[in-house]
């Protein structure tokens, strides 16, 4: 019998609950008690949804993040939590986000803990903090409590926890010292935790050790040998789980580890799932990672089972089927969604669909095909219909890609040629200031834009309001004497949703929210077609905006890489191809643009650096396609026109050529923070154009001063000739509010003006 299980279940909720209750929590609006309550409601739904499962994950439902919990799990609390008083969810609020409540007294404050992304996925965790001193004690309350609750249900409980070497491999030494030397005592914490989930009669747990898809250093491997070495006589069964990527050197390592069971990724690894079977030793699970856990399509059953039947024979009773990694990454249920074209909705599968799925495959092995006939023939007819829609495929779109050159991504002359005649036309000082685009975007603007949707505000109110907003805006630019205008942005509420409701190939949910941190969640769009834009999208706000000022107004548009990268992408042809044809409609608007005496185009790519794959190897490949695409958006103008990018980092050091090949005439990058440090890659590189480093951290309320950002500036001019250099905030000012955004602009300005002086 094929069994099934799941790797992970998103604990967000269907409509957002556990958002809503953290967040009430937070501001004091419901008690401890409550919260707890709604996350044990949600739970009991959450393990009703996988009632079907052999096996369904318990531990995976978090408060807040996965990795934290696995830190407060070890014992791993950072000091400057240890002695906090209130009780022990109020300290891990304060680790992961520096307080538990809102209005939290100044003494119980702490700093939060780091957080970055979970691999590729747009998911962040608490980093673990380690230093010589870290000593690990099991403090597996938690996680107990959620056994035996669960077991208390009925649920076929499978614990799932984050293995000891990707764990110690995610944190960050603290003092320098090397995190290997904290191996052994993690490795014993594991032990005793084997040992306490065996009394509570837990045949299998799920140990996730997702950096097997990354390259491993040698000393990494041995860890991973030593590791598993040590653990080989526990008591419980041990399923070995990477997902997100294909195991290539660490194959056979993966295969060799005394565990009694191994998940792949059969989707990403799929070419790799016949040498695991001929590796992995006959007495061992293997779980294949079958339905994609990454994305948001139906899986082809028929061509799945096709493939798994052949599997079944070489494997047997020792084959397991799952999801790819775990749902954490998809939204919860399709079923909420009322407004999506039935046609679209018809080829999705949210988590719930994707365990259904996952059910008719293994019926299908374990009692013949003939026991799912109709499930199979109404997802091959989805699948058909998909393959034909006259929405996915658009052959003027299709032309247009095949006829792809190189010369699309070229400007006409050279930076140095065009730098000339911009500057000549623009005539800007030294140091010239500009902001990265948004303006604050206050309440009566969301208020504005929900009444628009709902139909309350008919276009022309909604428009008549917004041009407001612009003249406000454009007015306390140039009051307070910025160089380059931006219209302000408050028509967007989002920089990819914006466009993609825009565009032809692009649907939207009403609940697909996918958690990004915390209580924090991301509804990415999702690109079903090929891409075409029936209108201009930002002509006429911008060109309004132009229209009430004689400066410069900038354009702004968002770039086809992030565009990409923030979505949910069709899976029939290869991203770069999708791409593409983003890179052409975004060409289009900005020749328009251009068409209407806008002379400044900026293109956004926050969203570049996060396209990167896990293993560097596949850098190259991802930053070819990547920059070309950005390079056809932007590189069709004119030499007289000045094309900015902007992005939300600057650690550049590993992909500085390839920002450079995007031949932007300015980019404006996220640096204040790091004290200009993170500008140390230009000592070595020349970077070879205009760079404005973000001189004001717009994440923060402060307001800075006026010698800090002529402080940073100097260090910036030791390393990027002043006549390059532009003056800007590090981001967008949306979240901030207009008393400090005014504070902080007229301060930057005064800062410019002293550089000049200089
Ligand atoms: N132009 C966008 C803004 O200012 C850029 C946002 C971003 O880089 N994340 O809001
Ligand atoms: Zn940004």
């Amino acid at each position: 019998m094929v069994v099934t299980h799941n790797l992970g279940f998103p604990s967000i909720g269907k409509q957002r609950e556990l958002k809503f209750a953290l967040e009430k929590y937070w501001s004091r609006n419901i008690s401890q008690e409550e919260l707890l309550q709604t996350a044990g409601m949600l739970r009991k739904q959450f393990w009703k949804n996988q009632d079907k499962l052999d096996l369904v994950p318990v531990g995976d439902f978090s408060f807040y993040d996965q990795v934290l919990d696995m830190s407060f799990l070890l014992g791993n609390i950072p000091k400057r939590a240890e002695n906090l008083s209130y009780n022990d969810l109020d300290n891990y609020f304060r680790v992961a986000r520096g307080r538990s409540y809102v209005d939290e007294s100044d003494c119980t404050c702490i700093q939060a803990g780091e957080m970055t992304k979970w691999f590729d996925t747009n998911y962040h965790y608490i980093v673990p903090e380690f230093n010589k001193n870290t000593n690990f004690k099991l403090q597996a309350q938690r996680l107990i409590a959620q056994i035996t609750e669960a077991q208390k249900q009925g649920v076929k409980v499978k614990p799932v926890i984050i293995g000891p070497v990707t764990y110690l491999w995610l944190g960050k030494s603290k003092d320098e010292s090397n995190k290997l030397d904290l191996l052994d005592s993690l490795v014993e914490v594991y032990a005793q935790l084997f040992k306490e989930l065996s009394k509570l009669e837990i045949k299998w747990v799920q140990v996730d050790e997702p950096i097997l898809v990354t390259e491993l250093e040698s000393n990494w491997q041995v860890a991973f040998k030593d590791t598993y070495d040590t653990l080989a006589n526990s008591q419980v069964k041990l399923l070995l789980a990477s997902y997100f990527g294909t195991l290539q050197d660490n194959l056979g390592l993966a295969c060799s580890l005394p565990v009694d069971g191994l998940h792949i990724d059969a989707i990403n690894a799929r070419n790799e799932v016949q040498a695991v079977i001929d590796n992995l030793p006959d007495d061992k699970v293997l779980s294949l990672g079958i339905v994609d856990g990454r994305n948001i399509w139906k899986t082809d059953l028929n061509v799945t089972l096709l493939w798994l039947k052949e599997i079944y024979q070489q494997l047997q009773n020792r084959m397991w089927l799952a999801p790819s990694c775990s749902l954490l990454h998809v939204p919860m249920d399709l079923d909420s969604e009322q407004e999506l074209d039935v046609d679209i909705k018809s080829w999705l599968a949210f988590a719930v669909q994707k365990l259904e799925e996952l059910n008719i495959l293994a019926q299908a092995l374990n009692k013949g095909q003939a026991s799912v006939v109709k499930q199979i023939v109404s997802n091959a007819d989805a699948i058909n219909a998909r393959k034909h829609s006259p929405f996915v495929h658009n052959s003027t779109v299709q032309e247009r890609i095949a006829q792809v050159n190189d010369e699309l991504g070229n400007r006409q002359s050279e930076y140095k040629s065009r730098a000339k005649l911009q500057s000549k036309k623009f005539k800007l000082p030294l140091y010239p200031t500009t902001t990265i685009g948004s303006f604050p975007q206050t309440l009566e603007i969301r208020q504005a834009r929900r009444d628009y949707k709902s139909g309350k505000l008919s276009t022309k109110k909604y428009t008549q309001a917004m041009q407001i907003e612009i003249q406000h805006c454009v007015q306390i630019q140039e009051s307070l004497g910025l160089d380059v205008l931006v219209h302000g942005e408050p028509e967007r509420n989002d920089m990819v949703e914006y466009f993609g409701q825009q565009l032809n190939g692009y649907a939207f949910s009403q609940f697909g929210w996918v958690r990004s941190y915390g209580s924090r969640c991301v509804k990415p769009p999702i690109i079903f077609g090929d891409i075409s834009r029936p209108n201009s999208m930002t002509v006429d706000w911008t060109a309004y905006a132009q229209s009430l000022t004689k400066k410069l107004m900038k354009g702004m548009l968002t770039g086809p890489v992030t565009m990409l990268n923030w979505s949910f992408v069709r899976d029939d042809q290869p991203r770069s191809v999708t791409c593409l044809q983003l890179s052409f409609v975004i060409r289009d608007e900005v020749l328009d643009l251009e068409k209407s005496n806008i002379n400044i185009i900026q293109i956004d790519e926050a969203a570049l650096r996060e396209g990167l794959p896990l293993r560097k190897s596949q850098w190259k490949t991802y930053l070819d396609w990547a920059i070309k695409a950005y390079r056809i958006s932007a590189n069709g103008v004119s030499d007289e026109t000045q094309i900015h990018t902007h992005m939300c980092y600057s650690e550049f050091n590993d992909i500085i050529k390839a920002i450079a090949q995007m031949d932007a005439d300015v980019i404006t990058i996220e640096t204040s923070r790091s004290d200009m440090e993170l500008l140390d890659v230009f000592d070595e590189f020349d970077y070879p154009n205009e760079i404005g480093p973000g001189v004001y951290d717009i994440h923060s309320p402060n307001v800075p001063s006026v010698d800090s950002m002529v402080e940073l500036m100097q260090k910036a001019a030791q390393r990027i000739p002043a006549k390059r250099l532009w003056v800007n905030p590090d981001c967008g000012l949306k979240t901030r509010n207009w008393h400090e955004v005014r504070l902080a602009l007229s301060n930057m300005i005064l800062a410019s003006k002293q550089l000049r002086q200089e």
